[in-house]
This record gives C-alpha cells, sequence and structure tokens, in this order.
C-alpha cells in the first residue's frame, strides 16, 4: 500500500496542489517550481514525501497525514533522493561523491529536514500502477530532447556541439569518456579524434565493431583547452548519463579515465591501482581502464589498455 503522499507532479505547476504550498511566499513558490522543471527535465516526473517514521517495508498504514509543510529542504533533498543512480556496491561511497549529488543545492532555512523519496515500486497501491521505463532508442531519443538545447552548466558557452553519444541502443558494453574535445565538438560525436582511433582499434581487437558499442562521456559538452570536466559541470550532466545507461543496461559499463571512474562508480583512487577490476553498477558489471589519451601520451602504458580490454572480451564470452 502506499506509504507515501504525492507531493507534486513535476509536469505543472504549484499551483492548486496543497494549501500549504499555496501559502508559500512567492520567492519560495518559485524556486520551488525552478526545481521541479529542473528535474522534469532531467526525466523525474514525480516527488514523494514519505511520512516521518514509515519505512519502505509491510506495515500499518500510516494514521491520517499530518499537514504536509514544504520547506527549502525539502525540496532539494526529495530531489537528491529521486535522481541518486544506481552505484556501485562493491566499494563504499563518500555521500558527496555520489553520482547525481548536486553542487549547490539552493538556500537552505532552519527546518528540520524530512525524508522524501520516491517510494519504491513495492509501495505503489493497487490503484497505482508502476509504469515501465522505456528502454532502447526511444529511451534515448527522450532523454536526447530532455537535454535539448543545454545551458544548464558553463561548458554551454564554448561548446559548438552538444555531443550526447553513439551506437547501439541496446548494446551489451558502453564507453564512458570524460568529454568532446575538438574534434568531437566539431562534428558531434564522441570518440572521433585520435584517441577515439586507438579506441576503435581496441574495439576491433577483441572482435568487435563500433557500431555493436554505445559510446558517451560523462559531460556532453567541450570542456575549454580539454580541461578535465569540473565538479559542478560533472554533477549537471551526469543525471543523463545515468538515464543512458538505465536505458540501454550493458552488460558492462568500460569507464575511460578517473572522471569516468569517479562519475560512475564513485572510486576516487588512483586508476592505475584500480583498474581492470569489475565492479557492481545496478544490474551491470563496470570496469575501470586508462584514458586512450592518456596512452596517446604515455604510449608504454598500451598494455594496460590492452589487458583491460582482454578482460572486456573474457566478461563478454562468457554468458
Ligand atoms: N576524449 C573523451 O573523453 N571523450 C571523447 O569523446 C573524446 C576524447
Amino acid at each position: 500500500m502506499a506509504r507515501s503522499r504525492r507531493v507534486h507532479q513535476a509536469g505543472g505547476t504549484c499551483e492548486g496542489v496543497l494549501p500549504e504550498v499555496r501559502l508559500m511566499d512567492e520567492k519560495l513558490r518559485q524556486e520551488i517550481t525552478n526545481w521541479l522543471q529542473f528535474y522534469r527535465e532531467l526525466g523525474i516526473e514525480e516527488f514523494y514525501r514519505r511520512e516521518p517514521g514509515a519505512s519502505a517495508s509491510a506495515g500499518p498504514l500510516p494514521q491520517p497525514a499530518a499537514p504536509l509543510t514544504v520547506s527549502r529542504n525539502d525540496v532539494p533533498s526529495a530531489i537528491h533522493a529521486s535522481v541518486t543512480p544506481p552505484r556501485a556496491v562493491t566499494q563504499p561511497v563518500a555521500p558527496e561523491h555520489l553520482p547525481g549529488a548536486l553542487a549547490s543545492p539552493p538556500p537552505r532555512v532552519e527546518v528540520p529536514p524530512a525524508t522524501p523519496i520516491r517510494p519504491p515500486v513495492a509501495s505503489f497501491s493497487l490503484f497505482e500502477t508502476p509504469v515501465p521505463k522505456p528502454t532502447g532508442p526511444e529511451a534515448l531519443e527522450q532523454i536526447r530532447a530532455d537535454l535539448g538545447d543545454c545551458r544548464r552548466c558553463k561548458l554551454a558557452g564554448g561548446r559548438k556541439t552538444i555531443v550526447f553519444g553513439e551506437g547501439n541502443p541496446h548494446a551489451e558494453l558502453v564507453f564512458v569518456g570524460e568529454g568532446p574535445g575538438a574534434d568531437e565538438d566539431e562534428q558531434g560525436l564522441p570518440f572521433v579524434g585520435r584517441a577515439g582511433q586507438l579506441l576503435n582499434r581496441m574495439i576491433q581487437m577483441i572482435g568487435m565493431k563500433r557500431q555493436e558499442v554505445y559510446i558517451c562521456n560523462v559531460v556532453k559538452c567541450r570542456p575549454p583547452g580539454n580541461r578535465v570536466p569540473e565538479k559542478d559541470e560533472i554533477e549537471t550532466c551526469s543525471p543523463f548519463l545515468f538515464r543512458q545507461l538505465e536505458s540501454i543496461k550493458p552488460r558492462l559499463i568500460c569507464c575511460l579515465g578517473a572522471p569516468a571512474v569517479k562519475t560512475v562508480l564513485g572510486i576516487k583512487e588512483g586508476i592505475t591501482r584500480i583498474h581492470g577490476q569489475f565492479y557492481d553498477f545496478a544490474a551491470s558489471k563496470a570496469l575501470a581502464t586508462v584514458h586512450p589519451a592518456y596512452v596517446l601520451r604515455n604510449p608504454r602504458e598500451e598494455k594496460i589498455l590492452r589487458e583491460d580490454f582482454e578482460k572486456v572480451r573474457e566478461f563478454l564470452k562468457s554468458k
């Protein structure tokens, strides 16, 4: 049975939802409306507030609900809970490194935080049918449409093209790089420059074709001068990456370089220490390896990339 009260459907406005919401001052209402709009664009449509003390397990229904007040604290925390994507379970992850955590939530006021969450599927009532999430090409098209002509972070100012990602929407293998370089920015496609040629060679080496896999990046716009994407840029862009991974549901995610490893797996340890190991990411496995651009700068390290790609081949062979 439903253990949560639906607070708001992000597709609408705050008008007419709850008396308390109507009573909010205009600034707070606008702030919440902006958050809801932002998260609707990320594909998050509904927000829930669990009653204090309620747990996700079966149990008696909460008694008539206490009046719901929406505080400045509530909305960001509801959103945090909803957007935090599946993460690696083999390594503990500090909250600030969770993928999808927000860089700078809106200003907070002193109100005890509630724990609003998206309810687990098991908590739907008989009258609420969970809608299965779309997968495959339609889902990717929707994510691309939600991204739109993105101006959500400062990378937008310097980019020519958004590099969304390319490849098989049902790929067993997904590569996640760092961010587009100059060639990718020109062409709107990931890994088409020198690093991309090396990646193509590795893909061929393990008996696969580039069209069979899916390739994307942690950020979808080129960082100026090919610098490493910054925390706020990654936090703004990564929800779209997580939606891509969720819709493709690959067997294996290959993280190329430290920013991808940190974003997808929440692991900060040096890549040369953790490369070649398999981690859990939702229903997928994930493997970390060095970035092809790093190998171009340090040709002797190509053997790391080769060894890790052999592990990819072995993994995909085992059904
Ligand atoms: N490097 C990346 O991380 N991604 C690209 O798409 C190209 C180069």
